[in-house]
């Protein structure tokens, strides 16, 4: 058994379902591809959260997919689970060091990967992703390889995926528990995000994306219209959210989150590509 069944648990089962649905929604969105996750905090147990088995995000369409680990050291809850991704530490880490995250997603999405190496900053350009704020971290496991380690860039141990969790903490905050940061980028590699449930997070993860290409748009358009290398020359630079603009716009995602989810299940709902039997 990989995860527990949940015929008599209606809670157990509506994360199941909203899981599924999660992980197809984000390919609907080329969010994920092949590649990428989606991860959910155990509603009975924290101690323990749930991901899939070893398979593209779109495919999966049943509990008997999903696979339970542990907190504490990503390790399956059922030893004879079928094999799983093997960056699940990303997932293990940061839900250990944030007690209130419950949802996690890991993409490689085309568009947000140029920031994570060009040196351009990354910032929230319009409101839907206010939660982005002003100040979004690079990751760059570089800097946490040590004699041994295998360079493929993979967040395959718990204590990369640490490295990279402390990365949403406050500046300077090395002890807090409560994240500043919803996305965090990884050079070379994509971006994580965090959120308090599924729907958020994967509302999180389409607008990130979004916000990427528009901001790319904003910085071409600008550059074809000003020249390159203009920046302080007494053109107007881009306008990104100011701080009070990114909390404010951050409230507003999270109330009105139920209406893209339900418009996104129905778009997979109506896809013959995705299953869902949770
Ligand atoms: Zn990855």
């Amino acid at each position: 058994m990989a995860a527990s069944l949940s015929a008599d648990d209606p809670l157990l089962k509506q994360t199941h379902r909203d899981f599924i649905s999660g992980c197809h929604i984000l390919h609907y969105h080329r969010v994920l591809d092949a590649y990428g996750h989606l991860s959910v905090r155990h509603p009975h147990h924290p101690d323990r959260f749930i991901m899939s088995r070893y398979i593209a995000p779109a495919t999966i369409s049943s509990e008997r997919d999903l696979i339970e680990y542990y907190v504490e050291n990503a390790e399956p809850v059922d030893p004879s689970s079928p094999k799983g991704y093997s960056e699940r530490c990303i997932h293990s880490e940061v839900l250990k060091r944030f007690p209130d995250v419950n949802a996690v997603i890991h993409s490689h999405s085309e568009a947000v990967v140029p920031y994570s190496i060009s040196g351009v900053p990354f910032q929230a350009a319009f409101h839907m992703a206010g939660f982005l704020g002003t100040q979004i971290p690079v990751f760059d496991i570089g800097k946490h390889y040590e004699p041994g380690d295998k360079k493929d860039m993979l967040i395959s141990n718990t204590r990369f995926g640490a490295a990279l969790a402390a990365c949403f903490a406050p500046e300077g905050g090395d002890s807090s528990n409560e994240p500043a940061h919803a996305v965090v980028l990884m050079r070379g590699h994509g971006f994580t995000v965090q959120g308090p449930s599924i729907m958020d997070v994967v509302l999180r993860a389409v607008y990130t994306q979004q916000n990427a290409g528009i901001q790319t748009t904003a910085l071409l358009t600008r550059a074809a219209h000003f020249g390159p290398g203009r920046q302080g020359s007494g053109e107007p630079g881009i306008v990104y959210l100011s701080e009070e603009e990114a909390e404010g716009a951050t409230d507003m995602t999270r109330r009105s989150a139920n209406r893209p989810w339900r418009l996104w299940l129905r778009e997979v709902e109506a896809q013959g590509l995705y299953v869902n039997m949770a």
